[in-house]
């Protein structure tokens, strides 16, 4: 099969720049997560495919390489084919880390760091994790000071070279055999002093600020599911970029429902009466009440479902069941005549050919 372009795949012009490609790959990349996509077989191809379209679109010369040439230029050059989504990773290991950012700070550029991520706790009840919901939250976080555009300065007032590491940050001292770098302990890993500190945020470049954003719920999560919201958490210090929110989702139980993955269990009392000879019965579902058909002869525990009217799946069209289990109940008092009749009941299962305890019992 001929190769797929390395552009289409990624669904960028030829004429992207870096971060253009970057973006693209990221959000082709989590879409074809084989950990997403577990149903589906062909994710891990696609995601390989993306990854290699990364690779070399990433890379100034790879790219030039293939602008001129196209997949033939690449060929033999021993650029093509990790095996497997775990090759991509242990390849791609930095770019994930950046993606998702753990990577650290490299050696000798001490100031921009990422702010620290967010966790939120929303709880939310059972039909809004079924359905999806809006909510809008608040919550407490630091944000780039509006004073002085978070450098930490007073507005018009200079910032100055750290003069003990020389704007490094971190500074160097030798062990033995070895040179051990440490944050500089005159100005903290920024690499700069400040002079004349912003009023308003003390020289820290950060507010603390009540934060308020709506947070889309899609329909089919459950508890424990995290939802990123990027660029949500704490701001960066010296123009790194803010940590992400992750919204941690915790659902509160039905008194009708249970849920198990994707279906829905309810669990229903029925006489046994209607056990024995079936029968319509209207129930509760996720969707209002209708009616189901008890089959004759249901016993207790027995359990019918509606198919595809359980929990939307997060990801694609699927849905899961609507189960009704049935619960047969005997009644705990009889009329006399109830009583009698049951008698005559149990008569007529002996005169059948089988005894009446045989008949209950025989099965066990
Ligand atoms: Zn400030
Ligand atoms: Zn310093």
């Amino acid at each position: 099969m001929a190769k797929q372009d390395y552009y289409e795949l990624l669904s960028v012009s030829r004429e992207a720049n870096a971060e253009e490609i970057k973006a693209a790959y990221r959000k082709a990349a989590l879409k074809f997560h084989p950990d997403r996509n577990q149903q589906d077989p062909h994710a891990e191809e696609k995601f390989k495919a993306v990854s290699e379209a990364y690779e070399v679109l990433s890379d100034q010369k790879k790219r030039e390489i293939y602008d001129r040439f196209g997949h033939e230029g690449l060929s033999g050059r021993g650029y093509h084919g990790p095996g497997s989504a775990e090759d991509i990773f242990s390849s791609f290991g930095s770019i994930f880390e950046d993606f998702f950012g753990f990577s650290g700070n490299s050696r000798g550029q001490p100031r921009a760091r990422r702010g620290a991520d967010l966790q939120y706790e929303l709880n939310i009840a059972f039909e809004e994790a079924v359905f999806g919901v809006d909510k809008e939250i608040s919550f407490q976080r630091r944000s780039d000071c509006g004073e002085c555009t978070g450098t930490g300065a007073k507005p018009g007032s200079k910032t100055v070279q750290c003069t003990t590491c020389g704007g490094d940050g971190q500074v160097r001292r030798s062990q033995g055999f070895f040179s051990v770098a440490t944050t500089c302990p005159t100005c903290h890993g920024e690499g700069r002093i400040i002079q004349d500190p912003c009023q308003k945020c003390r020289g820290r470049g950060s507010v603390s600020e009540k934060r308020k954003i709506d947070v889309k719920v899609p329909a089919g999560v459950d508890s424990g599911l995290r939802l990123r919201v990027s660029g949500e958490g704490e701001a960066g210090t010296l123009g790194g970029p803010a940590g992400d929110l992750y919204v941690v989702l915790n659902v509160s139980e039905s008194k009708t429902f249970e849920r198990d993955g994707y279906d829905v269990i309810l669990k229903k009392d029925i006489s046994m009466v209607l056990a024995s000879l079936g029968g319509e019965l209207e129930v509760e579902t996720l969707k209002g009440k209708k009616t189901v058909m008890v089959p004759a002869g249901t016993q207790f525990g027995d359990r019918i479902a509606l198919k595809g009217e359980g929990v939307p799946h997060i990801r694609g069209s699927a849905k899961g069941d609507f189960i009704v289990e049935f619960i047969v109940r005997v009644p705990k008092r009889l009329s006399k005549q109830q009583r009698e009749l049951l008698v005559k009941f149990a008569d007529s299962l002996e005169r059948g050919g089988g005894s009446f305890f045989k008949e209950l019992f025989g099965t066990l």
